[in-house]
């Protein structure tokens, strides 16, 4: 596999990482995660976008452009011929002995990398599982800080109960998934947490709002209990790997007729049209 580290494009044997990086002993940085389809790049610039962003609010300064960080990412794909997978981008403070305030002169640390990665389609026909988990996590959940020990654990409770994903609680009231946003549809209407310190902004989250906004379908941007969520007609979760993922049961109990419904179908549809796809001639 070829990575990147600082400008340089090498092999993992070449690849050097410092036991002191901020990254390792603190979780101190900010990562992305951008899909490939059929070879493309999905999204990639609203995801380095908020790569940026992350790194701001970290008070990391990048030295990267949007632009050159699209090539970095075009040129991982391309050297690891990746045709369905995903590029993964990380920055850290950088490298300086363990102390917890900023380090006056380090200087941050970008590494990525390219997998092939398939697409859950199973999953995204049949549904999944989803366990309420109290949300213990910080509240700057905005950050898509390195920092996922909260979501780490949440996954994993889940994954004990045999569910596929974690429904974050807090103050009783629905947040996100462990690595996704989620959506509650009722009497036509989609409702999904703002985006505010409470959630990670994701990218399909934007991406299926827009295409509720073209489907002409009515969207609230609106905190819903975990009652309302048990009596929603439909239910998803969504996140770059994971798309549109219909959710059937929440904490066991069966949401509409326990099946994805045709709300969610016709999202799926729709997003499925506008990934990228490989031309057959
Ligand atoms: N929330 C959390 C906590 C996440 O980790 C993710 C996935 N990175 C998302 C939401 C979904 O974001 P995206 O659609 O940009 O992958």
């Amino acid at each position: 596999m070829i990575y990147f580290k600082d400008g340089e494009f090498l092999t993992e044997d070449k690849l050097n990482v410092s036991v002191n990086d901020r990254g390792y002993v603190f979780g101190d940085g900010v990562y992305e995660v951008i899909k490939v389809y059929d070879g493309a790049l999905y999204t990639a610039r609203e995801h380095l976008e908020r790569l940026l962003e992350s790194a701001e609010k970290i008070r990391v300064s990048m030295s990267y452009t949007i632009d050159e960080l699209l090539e970095i990412a075009q040129k991982l794909q391309a050297d690891n011929q990746i045709s369905v997978g995903h590029i993964y981008i990380q920055v850290t403070r950088g490298v300086a002995p363990r102390a917890h305030q900023f380090p006056e002169d380090s200087v941050p640390v970008m590494i990525g990398y390219a997998v092939e990665n398939a697409r859950p389609l199973e999953i995204l026909q049949q549904g999944a599982a989803m366990k309420s988990v109290e949300d213990v996590r910080w509240l700057r959940c905005d950050i898509k800080s390195l920092n996922l020990l909260g979501n780490v654990m949440a996954k994993q409770e889940a994954f004990d109960h045999g569910c596929q994903e974690a429904l974050f609680v807090r103050d009783g009231l629905v947040r996100e998934g462990s690595s996704s946003n989620v959506f509650g549809m009722k009497d036509g209407i989609l409702y999904t947490h703002p985006a505010n310190n409470f959630i990670l902004n994701g990218i399909t989250r934007r991406v299926v709002l827009q295409i509720a906004e073209n489907l002409a379908i009515p969207v609230k941007e609106e905190e819903f209990t975990l009652s309302q969520a048990l009596q929603m007609d439909e239910f998803f979760y969504t996140s770059t790997n994971a798309e549109i993922t219909p959710v059937v049961t929440i904490d066991q109990q069966p949401i509409g007729q326990g099946v994805p419904g045709p709300l969610t179908r016709k999202l799926q549809t729709a997003f499925e049209a506008q990934i990228p796809k490989l031309v057959v001639a």
